[in-house]
C-alpha cells in the first residue's frame, strides 16, 4: 500500500518518504498441503523468509490467509487467534529419544520438510476406509469454507504463532510479539501518517510486501508499481510531464523504517559496544547495511545524515547511530537500495529489536514511541 498527503510547496522540490515493509517470516502453505500419516492429518509447509527452523516447532500456531475459488469468490482464512478457535502446532521430539537428533547442527535439528502442520486425528464417520482423516478434515473445511481440497492451489495461507502481543516485564517497559520486524515500523509510520496535516512537502507512506525474501515481485518494493503512483499524483495535480518524476524522486528524502539489532548482553559476543544499538535508548539509525564489505547494503551520504540529527535533536528525540551487529558474522539489507537508485536520499532508521525473526521478539516501549516521534517530525 502506499499513501500519500499533498503538500503546499511545489512537488518538483521531491518528497518526504517512509517506507517499511509488512511482511514478515513465518512458514507458507503448499500448493497441495494436505495429507494423512499414522492417523493424523497434516499440512506441509514451505518456510518464508529467515527463520531458525527449530523455532517454529511445539509452540501455538495460527493461519491466516486467502482462498480464492474458480469463480472468483474469495475466503478470508483467520483461526487460531480467538481464545475460541483452535490452534495448531508442529511436533517436537520428545528428549528420551533425542540422543541423535540433539547431536545435529542447529541449522539440521529441524528441516523443512519436516515442518509439517498437525491439523487433525479423527476419521470420517469412524469408517475403515483409506485416508478417513484427512476426508474427515476435507468435510469440515467444505461446511466451514465452501472449499474442495482443489481450491488449495489458489490459496496463500500463512503459519504464524498464535502468541498474543503483550506487554512484558515488571516494569511493563517493553513489547513482546511476533512480526515486529518490521510491523513496529509499519504502526509507528502508518500512525504518524494519519496525524500529519497540511505539511509542506508530501508525505508519502510505503507499505511494502515480499521484503523478507528480497522485495521482488509486483508487491515488493522492486516493481515499477511505486513510480506509477507517483506519476499518478502528478497527472492529478495537473503537473506531469516527461522526466519530472525522476526530477521529483532526485529532490526527495527518505526514512527507510525497518527494524535494526538490539543488543543482547545473552548473545554479547555477536555486537561491537561502541557501534550497537541499546534497546531502550531511542530509535536507531544505520548509516549502512550489507555483509562483509558492506556488500549489497545502502550507505546514506554525510550530508542527509547531519540533516536527520539535526531534525531529531530540535526536537528532542533520542536516537543512536549503530551497525547491526559485529562485522563479518552476517548483515542484512532493506528496501532503502531500491529508492535510493532513483536519486531518493535514504537512511535505515528503526526500532531495536531482540530475538528478531523468532516467532517472539522484543521491543522497548521507549523505542517505539520515538520511532513514531521520529516519522511524525519528519513529515511535518
Ligand atoms: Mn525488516
Ligand atoms: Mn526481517
Amino acid at each position: 500500500m502506499y499513501l500519500a498527503v499533498i503538500g503546499k510547496e511545489d512537488i518538483k522540490n521531491g518528497l518526504n518518504i517512509i517506507g517499511s515493509h509488512v511482511d514478515s517470516p513465518r512458514l507458507d502453505l503448499k500448493p497441495n498441503p494436505l495429507y494423512e500419516e499414522a492417523d493424523f492429518a497434516y499440512f506441509k509447509t514451505h518456510y518464508y523468509g529467515g527463520i531458525k527452523k527449530y523455532q517454529w516447532t511445539a509452540i501455538p500456531l495460527a493461519i491466516h490467509g486467502v482462498i480464492v475459488k474458480k469463480n472468483g469468490k474469495k475466503v478470508t482464512v483467520r483461526i487460531g487467534e480467538e481464545n475460541s478457535d483452535p490452534i495448531f502446532t508442529i511436533t517436537d521430539l520428545l528428549p528420551h529419544l533425542a540422543t541423535k537428533q540433539m547431536e545435529k547442527k542447529a541449522k539440521d535439528l529441524v528441516e523443512g520438510e519436516s515442518l509439517n502442520l498437525l491439523i487433525g486425528s479423527i476419521p470420517y464417520n469412524n469408517k475403515e476406509i483409506s485416508e478417513s482423516v484427512k476426508l474427515n478434515i476435507l468435510n469440515i473445511l467444505n461446511q466451514k469454507y465452501g472449499i474442495t481440497e482443489e481450491d488449495f492451489l489458489s490459496s496463500e495461507l500463512e503459519i504464524v504463532p498464535a502468541f498474543k502481543a503483550k506487554t512484558m516485564g515488571f516494569d511493563w517497559s517493553m513489547v513482546a510479539g511476533y512480526g515486529q520486524d518490521d510491523k513496529v515500523c509499519a504502526y509507528t509510520s502508518l500512525t504518524a501518517l494519519m496525524n500529519v496535516q497540511n505539511p509542506k512537502k508530501t508525505a508519502v507512506c510505503i507499505l511494502s510486501d515480499k521484503e523478507e525474501i528480497g522485495s521482488m515481485g509486483n508487491t515488493g518494493m522492486e516493481t515499477q508499481m511505486f513510480d506509477l503512483f507517483i506519476s499518478k499524483i502528478l497527472d492529478k495535480l495537473n503537473v506531469n510531464k516527461p522526466n519530472l518524476i525522476n526530477e521529483v524522486f532526485a529532490n526527495s528524502k527518505m526514512l527507510s523504517a525497518d527494524v535494526n539489532a538490539g543488543f543482547d548482553p545473552n548473545y554479547a559476543d555477536a555486537f561491537e559496544r561502541n557501534n550497537t544499538d541499546y534497546l531502550g535508548r531511542g530509535i536507531s539509525i544505520n548509516k549502512y547495511t550489507g555483509t562483509r564489505g558492506k556488500s549489497g547494503g545502502s550507505d546514506a551520504n554525510a550530508e542527509y545524515i547531519a540533516e536527520i540529527r539535526k531534525l531529531l535533536d530540535e526536537n528532542d528525540i533520542s536516537y543512536k547511530i549503530a551497525e547491526l551487529g559485529k562485522v563479518d558474522l552476517g548483515g542484512g539489507g532493506t528496501i532503502a537500495y531500491i529508492l535510493a537508485n532513483k536519486g531518493v536520499d535514504v537512511v535505515d532508521c528503526g526500532v531495536p529489536v531482540l530475538s528478531m525473526h523468532a516467532p517472539y521478539e522484543v521491543t522497548s516501549k521507549y523505542d517505539v514511541y520515538s520511532a513514531y516521534k521520529a516519522y511524525e517530525v519528519f513529515w511535518r
